[in-house]
């Protein structure tokens, strides 16, 4: 492209929405992937609260954990429950439910792929879903952290 070409205008069409305003709102809510900002900031005040040290946050690596421990080579994944295909509540739309798992089936064939890639590689990986960070899981949590970080 030379210097003074522009882009390729992009043209946005407008498609109809398969959910009512309602659902949409229920379903948009829910929709928390990776690199979800909040869901990030959590799991670095657990490390604080838990004096877990040595993390590196959206470190360059393929595959892209949301924290990776260069140290101990253990890679953590925070996964939305919702995109991921966790089996807790709400995380499963009635409508156009097809759609859905097909992708939450893609997502998950992917996290698997990535799991075996750093494994393979000699990494721990550890993932944790997006309900665990809340405050009413946190001993569950805590045990889980434990067991890779001898807490
Ligand atoms: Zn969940």
């Amino acid at each position: 492209m030379s210097r003074n070409e522009l882009p390729p205008k992009i043209e946005v069409t407008q498609m109809p929405d398969v959910y009512d305003k309602q659902t949409r709102s229920a379903v948009m809510s829910k929709v928390r992937s990776r690199g979800n900002k909040s869901t990030e900031l959590r799991l670095i005040e657990i490390f604080n609260e838990y004096k877990i040290k040595g993390w590196r946050r959206n470190y360059p690596v393929k595959g892209h954990p949301d924290f990776v421990f260069l140290e101990k080579r253990v890679a953590v994944f925070v996964d939305g429950c919702f995109w991921h295909g966790h089996n807790c509540r709400n995380t499963r739309p009635k409508q156009n439910e097809e759609y859905w798992s097909a992708k939450r089936k893609r997502n998950q064939d992917h996290d698997k792929a990535v799991t075996e890639e750093f494994t393979s590689r000699g990494w721990i990986v550890l993932r944790i879903w997006e309900c665990e960070l809340k405050k009413k899981n946190t001993a569950l949590l805590r045990e889980k952290l434990g067991y890779f970080f001898s807490l």
